[in-house]
């Protein structure tokens, strides 16, 4: 390949993908038809618990995230695990056709599954739009693209003074060693040793 970066010119959103206990902060969702009961797209990382729950559940709700939405939201849904919190307690949400919905969002669709496309890393579930609301319509939804620019900002990165600390530029997971490990993954969303850069305290 000539030069793979031409794929991070694929314009992503942020939004929190919600099932039946649980959900996750995904970037790649798409449109793939219209009409009265739109599908959409979504891929949502194998190791990701929620995958899990969607393989269990048939539907999901996508919450839309605005520029200046709470970024606790994106930290709670983005950089945790519902196998160690209960992400719903930390975070506002509505319940509509049995899922929580995001308060803060510009709005939400809930989807039933329809197919699944499994690859090495991620699933890509296919829904079927049954339900939908735009609620601060005046809003700008976030873009990956935004997010990756002000991520250091947004979640205001903190380091324990003293300890020598790499950050997943992909999701800020902090690691706290001298050394990363040769095989080392991110435990949140599994890149490799190379994406985590040494913060200088
Ligand atoms: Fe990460």
């Amino acid at each position: 390949m000539k030069n793979k970066n031409i794929i991070k010119k694929i314009t992503h959103g942020m939004y929190v993908l919600t099932t039946t206990n649980g959900g996750c902060i995904v970037d790649a969702v798409s449109q793939i038809s219209g009409g009265d009961e739109p599908l959409i797209s979504v891929a949502v990382m194998k190791k990701n618990y929620t995958n899990e729950l969607l393989k269990k559940n048939n539907k999901f709700a996508i919450s839309v995230l605005s520029k200046d939405v709470n970024p606790e939201i994106i930290k709670v849904f983005g950089m945790n695990s519902m196998r160690d919190i209960n992400k719903f307690e930390k975070v506002k949400t509505t319940q509509k056709e049995e899922i929580q919905i995001i308060d803060d969002s510009i709005g939400y669709m809930i989807c039933e599954i329809i197919d699944s496309i499994d690859n090495d890393t991620h699933t890509v579930f296919i829904g079927k739009i049954i339900e939908a609301d735009c609620f601060k319509e005046e809003k700008e939804p976030m873009t990956y693209a935004y997010y990756q620019e002000n991520k250091e900002d947004l979640l205001k990165i903190t380091t324990e003074k003293g300890k020598t600390a790499w950050i997943c530029t992909v999701c800020g997971y902090i690691y706290y060693g001298d050394e990363l490990p040769d095989d080392f993954k991110c435990p949140i969303c599994g890149v490799g040793k190379e994406l985590f850069k040494l913060k200088e305290n």
